[in-house]
């Protein structure tokens, strides 16, 4: 069984936006059946629900029932970084490796569409400001020779590949000057930088803004707390049966937008898709201090990354707080504690701007949003995909089954345009008529290594997921006693 917690630790991104729409059920009763049932109400399941609106010809939007089992939003992408930042060029070398150029050009170019895609609908949808959307740049820190070695070199491969002119790489731009490099990031000792385009957005704020407008279709019934336990094949009349703990809905359709618990209701995807746990915090900040999103790189395990609200919130977020987990990496992989902080990282975040950013104006120790025990600092885990990508499509031998689960830590560039992928298969099933709204049309087709296919999913069955945990760990400690991580902090030997 693997449903989610019921008693995650506070987040800002929850706590700070005071949604009414927190624990909100359209109806007392379950309805007792439907067009679909969306299992998840995070990024996924609000856009899968937003694009089977928008797809739908006039009038024939489908009943959607959503299912949630903590308050709504209350997994993932209400927990997570908020940084909008495609892989413009450092997955290169390993997606050329394993995919050819033109392959892994395609999940870039794939990723990249997220940023005028969210642009285009935030502002068709009048939620820019609501939801702290902004679109800039953003840099790879080089704080190691070790870093840039691995930076520079992830740009040069993909340069060499496809040529100065090409679409994507003449966004990127290397600082290599030492003393810039500190001035452009504000990071204290970066030797070097990558610098692309990148955005940020508040998730939380995000997905409940588009709820909020699905709801007023009528075509929307959400319930929160409310997990589904089980759910049938398509029976003889071609409907599926969804059970709760609040009764049975049987619907034509059911999407699992379910993250890393998907495997709880389709087993294929025990050994696929795991978790892995991250932690964030918020940090009161002067306005506009930061001037870009970024991330430190000591290692390519060892980073921390972070961004800056807009005003009037100015909120600095800050996570990965790698140069302490490090050392006891057992905290991060494979670990659903979401109920538990991770040992240390309030007294790491405090210490954080002091000691890593240039100049720094605010407090020392910096000051949280919110006390750590009601969302100044945070846990929360993400999925991860034995195979490093996402599952999208139809479930294989499932009719009426589709599944867009397992975007692991970087999900935010990649969600809306496999949700758009998603919607007019999900139509086509139920026989409704599509056409392609205009924002949709920014997407370029959904990149192969995403496609839930049989083959892959076979495939990856007999994939040694505890072998890959093991070899996680491994990789943590031998970058821990690297010079930059230092020893190990007293409270993670205790
Ligand atoms: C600490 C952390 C930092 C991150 N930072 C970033 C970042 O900066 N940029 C980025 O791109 N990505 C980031 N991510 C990843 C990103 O948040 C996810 O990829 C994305 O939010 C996934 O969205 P989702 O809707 O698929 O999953 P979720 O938001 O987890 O939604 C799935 C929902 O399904 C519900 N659910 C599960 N099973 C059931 C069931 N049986 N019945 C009913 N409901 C169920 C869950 O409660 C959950 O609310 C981060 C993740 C974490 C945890």
């Amino acid at each position: 069984m693997v449903l989610p917690i019921d008693n995650p630790v506070k987040s800002f991104w929850i706590e700070g936006a005071d949604s009414h729409l927190r624990n909100h059920r359209s109806t007392p009763d379950l309805p007792d059946v439907v067009d679909v049932v969306i299992v998840g109400s995070g990024y996924t399941g609000a856009t899968m629900a937003y694009w089977l609106d928008k797809f739908s010809a006039e009038g024939s939007t489908p009943s959607m029932v959503i299912l949630e089992a903590r308050d709504i939003c209350g997994g993932a992408t209400g927990r997570n970084g908020g940084q909008l930042r495609p892989h413009y060029y450092s997955r290169y070398p390993l997606w050329a490796s394993r995919f050819g150029s033109d392959g892994a050009l395609k999940v870039i170019k794939h990723e990249a569409a997220h940023l005028a895609a969210f642009k285009a609908l935030l502002e068709a949808e009048g939620l820019a400001e609501e939801v702290s959307f902004k679109l800039g740049e953003t840099f790879d820190a080089a704080m190691s020779e070790e870093a840039w070695a691995r930076l520079k070199g992830a740009y040069e491969d993909m340069k060499k590949d496809i040529g100065e002119k090409g679409d994507i790489i003449k966004d990127c731009r290397l600082i290599e000057d030492p003393n810039e490099a500190e001035r452009f990031t504000q990071m204290k000792g970066c030797i070097a930088a990558v610098v692309h385009p990148s955005g940020q957005v508040w998730p939380y704020k995000f997905v409940h803004a588009l709820l909020q407008l699905l709801l007023k279709t009528g075509q929307v019934n959400l319930q929160a707390n409310t997990p589904a336990l089980s759910v049938s094949q398509q029976d003889a009349d071609g409907l599926i049966t969804v059970d709760t703990p609040r009764g049975k809905i049987k619907a034509k359709t059911v999407i699992h937008a379910t993250n890393r618990w998907a495997s709880h209701l389709l087993p294929e995807f025990g050994n696929l898709i795991y978790a892995g746990r991250g932690t964030l915090a918020a940090i009161k900040a002067p306005q506009g201090f930061l001037k870009n999103t970024g991330a430190q790189h000591w290692d390519s395990i060892i980073n921390n990354y972070h961004l800056q609200l807009p005003p009037p919130h100015n909120t600095i977020i800050v996570g990965g707080a790698k140069p302490l987990t490090v050392h006891d990496p057992k905290q991060y992989v494979n670990n659903d504690r979401e109920d538990e902080q991770f040992r240390g990282v309030p007294d790491f975040y405090a210490g954080w701007p002091k000691r890593d950013v240039v100049g720094w104006t605010g407090r020392d120790p910096a000051e949280l949003e919110r006390s750590v025990e009601e969302g100044g600092v945070w846990s929360g885990v993400y999925s991860t995909s034995i195979d490093s990508f996402p599952f999208v499509g139809p479930v294989p031998k499932n009719k009426g089954h589709f599944v867009a689960a397992g975007f692991a830590g970087h999900g935010m560039p990649r969600i809306l345009g496999s949700t758009a992928h998603l919607a007019p298969l999900v139509l086509a099933d139920l026989g409704v008529k599509s056409n392609t709204p205009s924002t949709a049309t920014i997407f370029p087709p959904l990149p192969e290594p995403f496609q839930a296919t049989e083959e892959r999913i076979q495939r990856l069955q007999s994939v040694d997921a505890l072998a890959k945990f093991q070899k996680e760990i491994d990789e943590g400690l031998v970058s821990s006693k690297k010079p930059f991580a230092g020893p190990a902090p007293q409270i993670l030997l205790d």
